[in-house]
């Protein structure tokens, strides 16, 4: 069975450089693309013997802190509403942050499946970000780097019994 996964987290995070690394080749940047929308992208991912659409969030990186929130809020909804699972990810090496929990507290509303990754896992700088994930109640974080492809066999094991 075929699903889509979406990826919210805010900005800097490491969203695109995960989708990337999922779809396997660098798509162009939408920018370059008159009249295509920056916000959502699109690929088809695999990992492993899984195959399945990811949704790239953007559109919040060039948002001021005043009308950040409202931009998350319909993004995620718009992102959430379109996949069976939700991959939140926070960096882990500036651990939780206020909007952060902004993001939790969106999705611990909505019935889908979240997964928690802490990401930019790779190395100690990342321990206590990592334990921090906890206390955004959404489950056990998976730590990843997405830049040094670790930790992707964790996420294919979350994966794999919702597939
Ligand atoms: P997005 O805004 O959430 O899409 O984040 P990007 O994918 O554009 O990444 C933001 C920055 O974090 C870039 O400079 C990436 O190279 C860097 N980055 C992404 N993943 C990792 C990681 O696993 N470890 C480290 N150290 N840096 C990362
Ligand atoms: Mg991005």
């Amino acid at each position: 069975m075929s699903f889509t996964l979406a990826i919210v987290g805010r900005p800097n995070v490491g969203k695109s450089t995960l989708f990337n690394r999922l779809v396997g080749k660098k798509l162009a940047l939408v920018d370059d693309q008159p009249g295509v929308t920056r916000d959502l992208r699109e690929g088809e991912a695999r990992l492993a013997d899984l195959k399945f659409t990811v949704i790239d969030t953007a559109g919040l990186e060039d948002a001021t802190d005043d009308s950040l929130e409202g931009r998350m809020r319909r993004l995620t909804e718009r992102a959430v509403g379109m996949a069976d699972i939700c991959l939140f990810m926070i960096d882990a090496r500036a651990g939780v942050t206020p909007v952060d929990m902004i993001f939790a507290e969106i999705l611990r509303k909505r019935s889908a499946h979240v997964i928690l990754a802490a990401n930019k896992g790779e190395g100690s700088a990342a321990d206590a970000g990592v334990i921090d994930a906890w206390s955004l109640g959404l489950g056990e974080p998976i730590r990843l780097s997405a830049e040094h492809g670790e930790g992707l066999n964790d996420l294919y094991t979350h994966l794999m019994p919702i597939a």
